[in-house]
């Protein structure tokens, strides 16, 4: 059975290592790190061999099983990757070595519902029946979308979703807004980092004690483990006689590229990581310089959903190359940079070159990509021409363009011929304050 321990472990006293279910409930451990696996299990070659034209919710099964053995059954976990992945997931050539995989068909349309409908349905099997538990969600947009409309109709879990008024687009807002029943949402009269300090703080306020929080962004470990088994997907599909593949990932909190880290530490031949991300360049600075600096306030870019300036899975991928970070960014231990180097690859992309990669492509090929996903293949073509890597590769399509098609509609000069969205309304509208926020929850509750 596998265990899981805090990311912290090294500066805290806190030893315990717990179970999933444990791990799963918390969100975050008590000293405040991530949970991690204490061991990654691994396949044998011919294990991810036999996998070969599985569909995807047998390839989940195998993959996820390994990590809840003896937490979950077998039938219950094959009914659950069943159930969650009932939609389709296509690829597309671009050219004879990089193909992009459209992570966007599932309900809200972005790579999210993979993470948020397996957790949903784990913690429907794994929650006794009468307690009741809050979820509160900081959300970018996509995330809280995903999260609602997983959770929506079930007994005794309410989710909360927090997202800033301005930074997210009028379809995901109505996406939140209009799911009801025991979704709530709260307008924020702030940033995205506003957000997630509110989060941050409501689990440490003992006021809120009855409520019985816990969290469904990427700090959880539930979000982070569904993420592992698309990169089985896409390499089983893709690989030309199970050669390495390269894969492009466009990063914010960096929970979808470390699901490529672990598969790869589980003998998924994978030849580079490559983390794409905006014009918040903490990362690739701190892999080519070796000092951390986070970005705070983190940079407003077209990829609105990665604009973090201190993601916080770093602390996951820290720990995974020996090192220990906080979560406020202050490395307490060096990773082995030189280990991280050989593995990963990490480039910033502007706003600039993300508009110039999207016309390009659509001029060239009439292929439409959003932002986020142009991020992804801007990043790769600068990892091509650094390395003279001509390996097959795979960019993720992390968001349908639909979601944000005022930016896709005006970059390309098209239009995607989408209904006019009327405005939504939040249940709480919440200024930049913690106690508003604060009183406007209990208040819900009380109704
Ligand atoms: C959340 C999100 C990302 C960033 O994913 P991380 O796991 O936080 O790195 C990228 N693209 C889109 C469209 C997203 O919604």
């Amino acid at each position: 059975m596998i265990f899981y321990k805090s990311t912290n472990r090294l500066i805290s006293s806190l030893e315990d290592e717990v179970n999933f279910e444990t791990a799963l409930f918390r969100g975050i451990a008590p000293d405040d790190g991530l949970y991690m696996p204490t061991k990654i299990p691994k396949f044998r070659f011919e294990e991810i061999k036999e996998m070969k034209n599985s569909n995807y919710s047998d390839i989940a099964f195998k993959v996820l099983n390994v990590f809840l053995k003896n937490q979950i059954s077998e039938q219950h976990l094959k009914f659950i990757v069943r159930d969650s992945y009932d939609f389709e997931i296509p690829f597309e050539k671009l050219n004879h070595n990089t193909s992009i995989v459209r992570l966007d068909r599932g309900p809200t349309l972005s790579f999210k519902d993979f993470a948020g409908r397996f957790m949903a349905r784990v913690m429907k099997v794994l929650k006794k029946n009468d307690e009741k538990i809050t979820i509160l969600v900081a959300t970018s947009g996509d995330t809280g979308g995903a999260i609602g409309s997983s959770f929506k109709g079930l007994d005794n879990i309410e989710v909360v979703i927090l997202y800033p008024k301005d930074e997210v687009t009028d379809f995901q807002k109505k996406q939140m807004n209009d799911l009801g029943c025991n979704i709530k949402t709260f307008e924020i009269n702030g940033k995205f980092d506003d957000c997630q300090l509110m989060v941050k703080k409501a689990f440490n306020d003992y006021d809120l004690i009855n409520l019985n929080l816990t969290s469904a962004n990427s700090i959880n470990i539930g979000r982070i483990l569904p993420q592992i088994v698309y990169y089985f997907y896409s390499f089983l599909n893709c690989s030309y006689d199970y050669l390495p593949l390269i894969f492009s990932v466009p990063s914010g909190n960096f929970g979808n590229s470390l699901g490529c880290e672990i598969a790869r530490r589980m003998g998924l031949p994978v030849k580079k990581i490559i983390l794409a991300v905006n014009e918040n360049d903490e990362f690739p600075r701190f892999l080519k310089k070796g000092y951390y600096n986070k970005i705070s306030p983190s940079k407003a870019c077209l990829s609105n959903a990665m604009n973090v300036g201190n993601p916080s899975n770093l602390a996951r991928y820290f720990d995974l190359y020996g090192g220990c970070i906080d979560k406020n960014g202050l490395v307490n231990k060096m990773p082995d940079l030189e280990e991280m180097r050989k593995n990963i690859f990490s480039a910033s992309v502007t706003d600039k070159e993300t508009i110039k990669t999207m016309q390009d492509l659509f001029s060239q090929k009439k292929i439409i990509v959003e932002p986020h996903g142009a991020v992804g293949l801007k990043a790769l073509e600068k990892y091509r021409t650094n390395s003279n890597d001509d390996c097959n590769a795979i960019v993720l399509e992390t968001a349908a363009p639909q979601k944000f098609s005022n930016s896709v509609e005006s970059i390309l000069n098209i239009n995607l011929n989408m209904n006019k969205i009327e405005n939504s309304k939040a249940n709480c509208l919440v200024q930049n304050d913690y106690n508003d926020f604060k009183i406007k929850l209990i208040d819900l509750q009380n109704k």
